[in-house]
């Protein structure tokens, strides 16, 4: 089986180095691997957090995903000897008013309503937990079973994985997909026996692909700061949620603050009222933020659909599978996405857990 993939971030690289692993004959298309949304992550592995009304069968992915990390990572790590900052911190999502005491409330009851574990906790327990909260928090709720990943270090993983694994990396961009074969821009073809597109938001622009599903994924921005610690601890051990930004915390001494979420098409630009926002919000929560370095905002663009759902499977284009549109979920759903689309290219049927989030879910509703 040759296998072409288009688009070298953390789902292609994914999907790339289980494939070689299986022993099929992989390529992978990408002027610059790693570059796009999968830079820009914050990393948070949060199935349980993130939970949003009305996405139930999304949330079983990403908690089977979840549940597939340790595996993952370990296996990586021990492949290629780097380290991918794969760590069980929990999260608190903390109320600063009444409103947002409220709106936590209802969340918990849903989440326990789920089945999900997750403690509510008063202001004097949440401080206990997490010292560096602003005094005047109200409240919050904790999520022990939460993660946290460093996505550049899991993609430089990846790569050296993938490397290991002998993928073999063409570093051109594709200009239309012919399946089972591909257009480089450079006017070449790379043929395969399937093409996989795994080009993040930008898969519905690549010619030939617009026509599977082309209009069902969009750019959805997103805007991050990155901050260091000097000598002593971060102010915070796990990860912060509030209501305008969540805090991710890593072992190296980096703080992220995320993200906004905007419509702006392949914008990518840092705007000053961005970083304004979202350091206000992140020192509102935690006041020592503002001795920290700040070491750099950037932009990324999640890969969104109109369910936020991934879009993972067989196209209507024979020879051609999808896997993209992971919108604010890419890092934790690699792992289930990458043995699903194995699985599909080695026995030709997508695993269950998997089948709603077919492609061709779409087919009605973009043939209108
Ligand atoms: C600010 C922000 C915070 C986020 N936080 C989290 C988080 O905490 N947890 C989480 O799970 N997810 C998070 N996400 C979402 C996550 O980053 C994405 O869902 C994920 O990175 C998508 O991965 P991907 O491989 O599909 O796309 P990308 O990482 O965007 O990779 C696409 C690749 O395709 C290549 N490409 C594009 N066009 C072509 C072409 N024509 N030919 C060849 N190659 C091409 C690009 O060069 C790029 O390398 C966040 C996203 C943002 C922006």
């Amino acid at each position: 089986m040759r296998v072409v993939v288009v688009g070298g971030g953390v789902i292609g690289l994914s999907i790339a180095w289980r494939a070689a692993s299986r022993g099929m004959s992989v390529t992978v298309v990408d002027p610059a691997p790693g570059s796009g949304a999968s830079a820009v992550a914050a990393g948070m592995l949060a199935p349980v957090t993130e939970v949003h009304y009305g996405e139930e069968a999304l949330l079983e992915l990403n908690l089977e995903s979840s549940r597939r990390y340790p595996r993952f990572v370990a296996e990586l790590e021990e492949l290629t000897g780097a380290e991918t900052g794969y760590r069980s911190c929990g999260t608190v999502t903390v109320a600063r008013d009444a409103d947002d005491l409220a709106a936590l409330d209802e969340l918990v009851a849903y989440q326990r309503g789920l089945g999900l574990d997750v403690e509510r906790l008063r202001s004097r327990e949440l401080r206990r937990l997490e010292p560096g909260l602003a005094p005047t928090v109200r409240g919050g709720a904790l999520v022990a079973g939460d993660h946290q990943v460093d996505p550049r270090r899991l993609v430089a993983a990846l790569l050296e994985a993938c490397r290991r694994a002998a993928v073999r990396f063409l570093p051109e961009r594709v200009e239309a997909v012919e399946a089972p074969a591909v257009i480089l821009e450079s006017g070449g073809t790379e043929t395969g026996d399937v093409v996989v597109l795994a080009a993040g938001c930008w898969s519905g622009q690549v010619a030939g692909a617009a026509a599977a599903f082309g209009r069902s994924v969009r750019p959805v921005k997103g805007q991050i700061v990155r901050l260091r610690r000097g000598a002593g601890p971060l102010p915070i051990e796990r990860n912060v949620r509030g209501v305008d930004a969540y805090l991710v915390p890593r072992a190296g001494g980096e703080l992220v603050i995320g993200a906004t979420v905007e419509e702006r098409g392949f914008d990518t630009e840092v705007t000053g009222g961005a970083v304004h926002d979202l350091l206000r919000a992140a020192l509102e929560l935690v006041p020592d933020v503002a001795e920290l370095t700040l070491v750099e905002a950037a932009a990324g663009l999640r890969p969104g659909t109109p369910d936020n759902a991934p879009v993972v499977g067989p196209t209507a284009v024979d020879g051609l599978v999808a896997a993209t549109g992971h919108y604010r979920n890419g890092i934790l759903l690699a792992p289930v996405t990458a043995d699903a689309v194995v699985e599909l290219l080695a026995t030709g049927e997508v695993p269950a857990g998997m089948a709603p989030f077919s492609p061709r879910r779409f087919d009605k509703v973009l043939s209108r």
